[in-house]
């Protein structure tokens, strides 16, 4: 491989029973999924101990049924997880190896390795797999690989996410970015497959997203094929048998046959060779039939049929309105599509592409990092922007005073991300303030999932002391939340791993449709949480402009009456279990901020 592709970063698939690699080859504008020395494009995630030694992949599913105890595979369902975590205690009733509890609740996988017992986490097992994707990639591209994007599945959370990283680390492998596995495989490929067997033709052009197939366009020729090609031939050899022997084969069924199995040969093996020989003897009435062909002549007398494999390729873009430089992958199937000629004809057509044999959904995600990988490499000039940028998908925030989802970061938004928002003490005197980090749509805090929550310790002071929450979402898809308040310089922050995981895909769909569900209930509750908010911060500014020793107030008894009766009717609003209307509550608002101007007004 060419000196151009040092330093290139791969995309490394780590799947829970397969893993996969792959990297972007710029002068070939293509990915390639790379062989193992097995030659697969795929590598069961087995790491095995012997007596003498540690098998990886192939080798190590090979020898399960007679080593199962010290076989270990699924460990991507153990990272970053713990011991006590329900998934594990179900996963180790139906393990052959063994889990013990280590240090921390942190789960550790028994086995004997060289007569020893050896007690290994899942961080080690999977860099041992990460360690033999990286070398099936070095030898491929017979230089040291260092730099890799690896998939995670979406509901990975930020524990399993930094355990992948450590795995990585541990192999070796600098890992530039963790991507998820549906947005790896969310990169939409148009496929064309081009079939040509022996009887029949036929092309479709397909479309991969999410490692689903949609079929855009077929066509084809249910009567055209290999045997053509073979019967071009046959007439050719009996149109030159006539010739020099001056009998005609045409009728003799027994001596067609034979001349048909011959040329069929001779067809295959100008798939690889420029000329062969047919040789049949006795083929009628003595004569025997002593003869060859070039690929030229091949391709001579069958070009018609040829072209006009190509014009159905031709019209099936036209089907469906699609540039044939829309195509990322060509796929080849029966076993015609061998022939050169066809090959350079299709190749022309789709002006040079690479065709390929195969094409398997498995290594799509694969393919995704590659992408990303070459991407994040920015030594290369040809990779197609297709990588889908994630997203949150969720709105992320923290529980404001009553209760209030304030949000951060809004669902949808492109990370990585960092977003800063300022906010203040809820009541006087406060010495800490307990920030809640919540995922989710609802406009009720409690309502949303809790992520976690930590303390921030602020100077007693007077209510509405300011200090400021930053999210920070990372390329990895880790969130941190930090929160500090500048006068007396506190900080403090959580990085939101916790046991409790994050949102599956499913429930992210639930969430959003419940928020679709209850959106005018949601609308109701923020309008009147705010109304009672600001109720509440208007009593207390009120009461403290009434309480200030060194300022005079010259209100009247009246408008004394007047104001604390507005207070007294607030304070029994906002404490009343009964829910008041909130047109009631927001009446009320504007005569208590209308007598709070007063009193400013009459302050001296
Ligand atoms: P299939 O229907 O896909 O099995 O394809 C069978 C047809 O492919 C037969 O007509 C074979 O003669 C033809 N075929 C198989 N191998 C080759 C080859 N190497 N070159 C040309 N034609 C081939």
């Amino acid at each position: 491989m060419a000196k151009k592709y040092e330093g290139c970063a791969v995309g490394i698939d780590l799947g829970t029973t397969y893993s996969c690699v792959a990297v972007w080859l710029d002068e070939h504008n293509r990915v390639e999924i790379i062989h193992n020395d097995q030659g697969n494009k795929t590598t069961p995630s087995f790491v095995a101990f012997t007596d003498d030694q540690r098998l990886v992949g192939d080798a190590a599913k090979n020898q399960a049924p007679t080593n199962p105890e010290n076989t270990v595979f699924d460990a991507k369902r153990l990272i970053g997880r713990k011991f006590g975590d329900s998934v594990v205690q179900n996963d180790m009733m139906l393990w052959p190896f063994k889990v013990i509890c280590g240090v921390n609740d942190k789960p550790m996988i028994s086995v004997k390795c060289k007569g020893q017992e050896k007690h290994l986490c899942a961080e080690e097992i999977s860099s041992m797999v990460l360690t033999k994707m990286r070398k099936t990639a070095e030898e491929f591209l017979e230089l040291p690989v260092k730099n890799a994007v690896v998939t995670v599945p979406a509901y990975f959370n930020d524990a399993q996410r930094k355990a992948t990283i450590d795995a990585g680390v541990i192999a070796g492998l600098n890992i530039m970015r963790i991507i998820n596995e549906p947005t790896a495989a969310a990169i939409e490929r148009n496929i064309f497959i081009f079939d040509l067997g022996g009887g029949t033709f036929d092309v479709s052009l397909l479309t991969i997203k999410d490692k689903v197939f949609q079929v855009k366009a077929i066509a084809g020729n249910t009567h055209l094929g290999g045997e053509d090609f073979d019967n071009r031939m046959v007439n050719y050899f009996a149109r030159e048998f006539k010739k020099k022997n001056k009998v005609d084969i045409s009728e003799n069924s027994r001596a067609l046959r034979r001349l048909k199995t011959a040329c069929e040969r001779a067809k295959r093996i100008l798939s690889f060779a420029v000329i062969t020989t047919i040789e049949i003897d006795s083929l009628f009435q003595g004569f025997d039939l002593f003869s060859s062909i070039t690929r030229a002549k091949f391709e001579e007398i069958n070009m018609d049929l040829f072209t006009e494999c190509l014009e159905t390729v031709k019209s099936c873009f036209a089907d469906v309105e699609m540039d044939k430089s829309a195509i990322h992958d060509v796929v080849l199937v029966g076993g015609s599509s061998r022939i050169p000629k066809v090959q350079q004809l299709l190749q022309e057509f789709f002006a040079g592409k690479h065709l390929c044999n195969s094409i398997n959904p498995d290594e799509a995600v694969a393919y995704g990092a590659a992408v990303q990988a070459a991407l994040l490499s920015e030594d290369f000039k040809n990779v197609p922007n297709l990588v889908v940028q994630d997203v949150a998908p969720l709105s992320l925030g923290i529980e404001v005073i009553g209760d209030i989802m304030g949000v951060v970061i809004a669902r949808n938004t492109s990370i990585p991300i960092k977003k800063t928002k300022g906010y203040s003490t809820a009541s006087d005197n406060l010495t800490s303030v307990l920030i809640k980090v919540y995922e989710g749509e609802r406009a009720r805090a409690s309502d949303n999932n809790l992520l976690g929550s930590f303390c921030l310790s602020v100077p007693s002071a007077p209510r509405g002391h300011p200090f400021e929450v930053c999210f920070t979402i990372n390329e990895n898809g880790i969130l941190i939340v930090s929160a500090n308040e500048k006068s007396t310089g506190s900080t403090n922050e959580i990085t939101v791993t916790n046991d409790k995981e994050r949102l599956s895909s499913q429930e992210i769909i639930k969430m959003i449709k419940e928020a679709e569900n209850y959106r005018v209930e949601d609308e109701k509750f923020l309008r009147k949480a705010n109304v009672m908010n600001a109720l509440d911060y208007c009593v207390y500014k009120m009461k403290n402009a009434l309480k200030k020793k060194d300022v005079n107030i010259n209100l009247s008894s009246q408008e004394n009456d007047k104001i604390n009766s507005a207070i007294t009717k607030a304070t029994s609003l906002l404490d009343s279990t009964q829910q008041s209307e909130i047109d009631v509550l927001e009446n009320h608002l504007k005569e208590l901020e209308s007598l709070l101007k007063l009193i400013i007004g009459k302050s001296v």
